[in-house]
């Protein structure tokens, strides 16, 4: 599933190809993603120049005059910048063609994503009720503290619940976690200020330097150059049950929690002092 530093990369691929320059057309091939992409795309979009490309959590923000087209990649989503004529596949369902002719094509085989307008300035509901950007100072571990107290969510669920902070996805809250000596079942408010302080900086530290290199390489996302993503090599538990601690060399471990996969080391994310969960 993309994740935001892909989304972010993505963004970051495709903007100097079609910033500044006026839609041509709008072709549709398939209109049924999560929701119906809107049909009246192909008539409100042309003469219309791009004026920014932004990112709000996992969200394609790109904004015209008149609105806001809004672009989720949901599970397997990618979106390309095509120059010239370009055969169309199978999964190609969206294209945005500009007069420059570049071509922005959405790819999506699961068809979980989205595309979405949303008119005027009036936020669209799906962004509303978003938590603070982690690479932003709107994030911060007096933000985190506030939030957590007296709830007793595991500090994972915590961490992956979007209106505490959006973005941090499985990988990123596996690996931050680690790297906070947190137990990923702790209980929000059983975690000191000090931890948080930690918490709240590996998060910035880890998805920084994943949107850096360009998100993490998974089978079915490519960068919006093309080119997929090299994070994997440097992932210290996610994905690696079984194998030795690169801190301790003991065996990492994996639980279920929120549906949700989790390895971590028992040994370096100890529980705090009298805290116990169910195991
Ligand atoms: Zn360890």
């Amino acid at each position: 599933m993309p994740e935001l530093p892909e989304v972010e990369t993505t963004c970051r691929g495709i903007e100097p190809h079609i910033l500044g320059t006026s839609v041509k057309a709008v072709t549709i091939r398939q209109a049924q993603l999560r929701w119906l992409i809107p049909e009246h795309l192909p008539r409100e979009l042309p003469g219309l120049t791009l004026l920014a490309v932004e990112r709000r959590s996992k969200y394609i923000l790109l904004r015209f005059k008149t609105g806001v087209l809004i672009i989720h990649l949901g599970m397997s989503g990618s979106l390309r910048v095509l120059l010239g004529a370009q055969s169309v596949q199978k999964h190609d369902h969206f294209d945005i063609s500009f007069l420059n002719g570049a071509t922005l094509r959405l790819t999506d085989p699961r068809r979980f994503g989205a595309v979405l307008w949303q008119d005027g300035v009036q936020e669209h509901k799906l962004l509303v009720n978003l938590g603070p950007e982690p690479l932003t100072d709107a994030f911060n571990h007096e933000t985190f503290i506030s939030a957590a107290a007296n709830r007793k969510v595991a500090v994972k669920q915590f961490i992956m619940d979007n209106k505490v902070v959006v973005g941090v996805g499985n990988i990123y809250a596996a690996e931050a976690l680690f790297a906070a000596a947190i137990h990923p079942q702790t209980p929000v408010n059983k975690i000191s200020k000090h931890k948080f302080i930690k918490l709240v900086a590996a998060i910035k530290y880890i998805l920084g330097v994943a949107i850096e290199r360009g998100g993490t390489t998974l089978k079915d996302f490519v960068g919006g150059d093309g080119k997929p993503g090299y994070f994997a090599q440097e992932l210290q538990v996610y994905g690696r049950k079984g194998q030795s601690c690169n801190l301790c060399q003991k065996q990492l471990q994996e639980i279920r929690l929120g549906q949700r996969s989790t390895v971590f080391c028992a040994s370096c994310q100890r529980l705090p002092r009298g805290v116990k969960v169910k195991s």
